[in-house]
């Protein structure tokens, strides 16, 4: 059986839509399957579109979280909760085509592990959104190492492969990069994104933001070593600049020089600043794990 993950965040108008095209599609091709819809703790109707469709189609599952806590968490959830012997994640809005579900599936069967879908083309995208999606990728491929430009959440996942990202305790859930990190015979789906059927992107500008600083520091060290980097930077200046002052001392011209001591105190100032920013920022990410919450809670079941 194939389980398909659907997060879904206020998505009334696109749910009763997505629920019948896939199913319909999946039907259709002959394929056993469960649809679960993960109630992202949604403000409008979404969970009684849920019990709707589960009216219509006893293949429809659904959870409802009892606050928004984010895709990644309702990625988890899904995956969770999914019994079948391969799941794939797919958005509510259908950008990602059900037909490429149809031929990821079909690439499992061949034996396949992970299959990715990749992005052929992005879609309409404002150009600043664009940029910072590019910044964020490049510094995300080279901290997971896996080119990452192309990748979406858009996948289909051996039952093996999801009880390894199950077993991950980590609270700050990366699926895209988690996916790639448990390794297994991986092959690709390419797919064109798609228009959003209905409603309007759930992500602001802010969260986009946070997410990525998040996915960063928790995959990766790199900003760690950036701050040693800087101590070095510092560190060798620091000694000709102490060997010039010297040298001056000794030849009896030491009082000059005003300039440059503001110039040291704000420089290295600002490092320090900075720094301690970066590896407070590591431990909170510790404090959050070491916390050991739950990644989400389920209110609701059907
Ligand atoms: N989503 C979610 N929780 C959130 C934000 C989004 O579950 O806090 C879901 C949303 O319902 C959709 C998917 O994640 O199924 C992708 O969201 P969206 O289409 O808004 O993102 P975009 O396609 O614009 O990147
Ligand atoms: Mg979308």
């Amino acid at each position: 059986m194939l389980s398909v993950v659907i997060p879904a965040y206020n998505e009334e108008e696109s749910l009763p839509k997505a629920a019948q095209v896939i199913g319909g599609l999946l039907a259709e091709e002959g394929i056993p399957y469960e649809l679960v819809f993960v109630d992202d703790g949604s403000k409008d109707r979404t969970w009684d579109e849920i019990l709707r469709a589960h009216e219509e189609n006893e293949n429809v599952h659904g959870v409802h979280f009892s606050r928004n806590f984010g895709k990644e968490p309702a990625i988890v959830a899904g995956l969770a909760e999914a019994r079948g012997d391969c799941v794939a994640v797919m958005d509510c809005d259908l950008q990602h085509p059900p037909e490429a579900l149809v031929s990821m599936y079909r690439k499992w069967e061949e034996g396949y592990e992970v299959v990715e879908g990749v992005k052929r083309t992005r879609g309409r995208e404002n150009s600043a959104h664009r940029a910072a999606t590019g910044i964020f990728y490049w510094i995300m491929s080279r901290a997971v190492k896996i080119d990452m430009s192309r990748a979406s959440d858009f996948k289909l996942l051996d039952r093996k492969a999801v009880d390894s990202i199950l077993e991950m305790p980590e609270r700050n859930a990366f699926f895209r990069a988690m996916s790639s990190w448990i390794g297994y015979t991986h092959t690709q789906v390419e797919f064109d994104v798609q228009e959003r059927t209905a409603g309007t992107t759930k992500w602001s500008t802010w969260k986009l933001i946070t997410y990525a600083v998040s996915n960063i520091v928790g995959y990766s060290t790199a900003p760690m070593q950036l701050v040693t980097g800087a101590g070095i930077a510092v560190f060798l200046f620091a000694v000709i600049m102490g060997i010039q002052t010297l040298a001056r001392y000794f030849t009896g011209h030491a009082v000059e020089g005003f300039t440059t001591v503001i110039l040291l105190i704000l420089l290295i100032g600002s490092i320090i600043m900075i720094s301690l920013g970066i590896i407070g920022y590591y431990i909170a990410r510790i404090y959050e794990e070491t916390k050991g919450r739950p990644k989400y809670i389920v209110s609701r079941r059907v």
